[in-house]
């Protein structure tokens, strides 16, 4: 695969724009956006906000002009002078809290990073979380390179028939329109490794992809000297059976090991960002004994090095394997290990109660000084779940602890919101935005502003779900109904919930129509209705999953709603930004204690979406009284039917005595102060605690300096 330059070249004065939109630094920096929005404002919404595709597609007419326009030049001057700041930065916050680690780096290993809707390589949750970690890493200088994968046919994107099935589609990257460029060794060649699978070979090219301080590495089995099955294996995320995902696995694990090798990196310390870089420690440990360590050396010496974060309190969801599909694709893998494999596959033998397997969770724990869930609440759940690996251990001293999820706040925030913080809180506030001290300034914004800012929000999700819908009408033909259930008839000025996340069976995402009747009351109410906006995809394989997707749609379509139930297909990076950012409420009711974090209450909070949800993952932390609401029906657990009706009637109390009053007592201004008292409450407390920055920087601070130190003395 060869990304080609067909780009024209740009008039010299502003001949840099390219290496701008080369690096994805330039999304979470509104003086680089600025550049392309100006540039050619229709052709940066019709790509959807891709500057690469944008140069390629923009007439010479348009960059010539830009070229002589003073306006243009400063804007353009500016972002290029903040980027070489960036790169050049020598006083972030890592060099200066720990200036004796310099020169040493940190692997983080996931399958999945969500950085920018032009590069497909996510599905949900995971990647985004893995996106705004490596984003803030960059931020903050902590001295981080990504290890992932270039999915060329990346996730499916999801059409939804007229009777509300899922249809899945998978689409070519167009490379030429992403932001990658081949990974060179230090000899300037192009980096190909090879991994053992079975008893082949399969070579794996590396691309790289720049954002500001951090690199991330993507591998790539799409060679013309690999078998069609081989270039197969990198297509696609979660798309394949049993067998194809282990072979990914070993890349990812193995491979990833190999190639930051052959690039000349030698990380100090490896972060497994979920199970399915597991085998990250079998190449290192392989590495080890060839380096004359015994199997009980190496595997001390990976424990001092490797950190691993679990994600998922539901069982399904921990990659499990039969032993014979491991022993089957490891085989050549083994090298001098190959003594030591019973061993090995010790590490990760587990019976989840299906009988033992080896489990990719089991081995990361086994094998990593340190693990982790990912919110207070999921740390409990994960400590009980996986009792039987520590037999002997009380559950409060098993050895998991927490580090709350958080995201990435200059790329989630709105700008219209990031300019009232300038106002109210001080230019340097994106600096400071861990700084719990510095929110109380967001009290001083007049309601009367904030409302303003927020009525528009909400004005540029209808315009963006309008033009949806009006491209389903005009290119696909469909029905009236189908455009009603797009959005048509949602009113800018009412009060709007969102839901928007992966549609699987213990995210209830049919709760709130629990009470059909009652909802329609609700959400039809003279003079103060409400409406719903849903989307999110669900798993190929998840029949579950897309049966309630269906039954969603079908309300949509349902007269009795309305027209005030709406559902966006094909929910990404880019449709989430509108949602979190336009809605009014943002709606999470799992099934307790099934949620290990979620993130997307957190980016509707900072940007002025008070959550209600169920008092699962972050929100069990978040919730202070009056920055949100917290949905719980108090039935006993083990009933999930009286569970959901309870939650429901729960909901529909809150929505009828307390959401939808606060949001319609309006003063004669048509202000609503009561309302608006939540919103700062929700800006107010969660942007600090739930941000990346804070996240990082715990990382950094109680995981990778001290990993660090370790290796440095025992250099010495
Ligand atoms: C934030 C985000 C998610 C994760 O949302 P949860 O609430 O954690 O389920 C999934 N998909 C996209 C596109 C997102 O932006």
């Amino acid at each position: 695969m060869t990304p080609d330059s067909s780009r024209p070249t740009q008039p010299d004065r502003i001949a840099r724009l390219e290496e701008l939109a080369g690096d994805l630094w330039w999304s979470w920096h509104l003086e680089a956006r600025a550049v392309f929005r100006r540039l050619d404002y229709a052709l940066w919404r019709a790509t959807a906000h891709n500057p690469l595709r944008m140069l390629r597609l923009i007439a010479r007419e348009k960059l010539d002009a830009a070229a002589a326009d003073p306006a243009f030049l400063e804007i353009y001057d500016r972002a290029i002078a903040a980027l070489d700041a960036a790169r050049g930065a020598h006083n972030t916050w890592w060099a200066n809290t720990v200036p004796q680690l310099r020169g040493q780096t940190i692997a983080y290993f996931s399958a999945e990073f969500a950085l920018h809707q032009s590069l497909p390589i996510y599905a949900g949750g995971l990647g985004v979380l893995a996106g705004d970690h490596c984003k803030e890493a960059s931020d903050l200088g902590v001295p981080l390179v990504g290890v992932g994968f270039m999915y060329p046919q990346g996730y499916f994107h999801q059409h939804i028939s007229a009777d509300g099935w899922q249809e899945e589609s998978y689409e070519r990257l167009s490379w030429e329109d992403a932001p990658i460029e081949r990974a060179l060794t230090p000899e300037g060649q192009p980096c190909i490794t090879a991994v053992p699978i079975g008893d082949r070979s399969v070579l794996v090219e590396v691309w790289r992809v720049r954002l500001g301080r951090v690199t991330l590495y993507l591998l790539d089995t799409n060679l013309d000297e690999n078998a069609p099955w081989d270039r197969e294996l990198s297509a696609r995320l979660y798309g394949g059976d049993r067998e194809t995902r282990i072979q990914q696995e070993i890349i990812l694990g193995i491979g990833g090991v190999r190639a930051l090798k052959a690039l000349g990196i030698e990380p100090g310390v490896f972060h497994l960002n979920e199970g399915h870089a597991g085998f990250v420690v079998l190449q290192r440990i392989r590495d080890l004994i060839e380096d004359g360590s015994s199997f009980d050396d190496a595997l001390a010496e990976i424990r001092k090095t490797t950190m691993f974060t679990t994600h998922t309190p539901v069982p399904a969801g921990h990659d499990a394997f039969a032993f014979s599909l491991v022993e089957k694709h490891l085989a050549g893998a083994w090298g001098t290990l190959g003594e030591h494999r019973d061993r090995f596959l010790q590490l990760g033998a587990y019976d989840n109660g299906s009988g033992m397997q080896f489990n990719m969770t089991a081995l990361a724990i086994r094998s990593a000084g340190s693990t982790n869930a990912v919110s207070e609440l999921h740390g409990e759940v994960t400590r009980a779940m996986f009792a039987p690996m520590w037999p002997d251990v009380p559950e409060a001293e098993r050895p998991v602890s927490f580090v709350t999820n958080g995201v990435h706040v200059p790329t989630w925030i709105a700008p219209d919101v990031g300019d009232l913080f300038t106002k109210y809180l001080g230019a340097g506030w994106i600096d400071r935005h861990d700084d719990p001290s510095m929110w109380d300034g967001v009290l001083a914004i007049p309601d009367e502003e904030l409302w303003t800012v927020r009525q528009g929000l909400r004005r540029y999700l209808f315009a963006f779900i309008r033009e949806r819908a009006r491209q389903r009408w005009v290119e696909e033909r469909v029905g009236i109904p189908r455009v009603v259930a797009a959005g048509t008839l949602l009113d800018p000025d009412v009060l709007t919930l969102g839901f928007a996340r992966r549609f699987t069976g213990y995210k209830r995402p049919e709760l709130v129509f629990h009470d059909p009747d009652r909802l329609a009351r609700i959400l039809n109410a003279a003079g103060r209705p409400v409406q719903i906006i849903f989307a999110g995809k669900s798993h190929p394989a998840d029949d579950v999953g897309k049966h309630h997707l269906q039954r969603v749609y079908k309300r949509a379509l349902d007269p009795q709603f309305g027209g005030r139930i709406a559902f966006v297909d094909d929910y990404d990076l880019h449709v989430a930004h509108f949602l979190v950012q336009g809605c009014d409420v943002w709606l999470n009711n799992p099934r307790k204690p099934l949620e290990a974090s979620g993130t997307s209450g957190m980016k509707a909070a900072i940007n002025g979406v008070p959550h209600l949800s169920i008092g699962d993952g972050w929100w069990a932390e978040g919730f202070t009284g009056a920055n949100g609401w917290v949905i719980d029906g108090h039935a006993p657990a083990d009933n999930p039917d009286a569970v959901d009706a309870a939650d429901a009637d729960a909901l529909y109390r809150l929505l009828e005595e307390d959401v939808v009053p606060a949001f319609y007592d309006r003063d004669r201004a048509n202000v609503p102060h009561r309302w608006m008292a939540t919103v700062k409450e929700a800006i107010r407390t969660v942007s600090p605690r739930f941000s990346a920055r804070r996240m990082v920087k715990e990382y950094a601070q109680r995981m990778y300096s001290p990993a660090l130190e370790r290796n440095i003395k025992s250099e010495v």
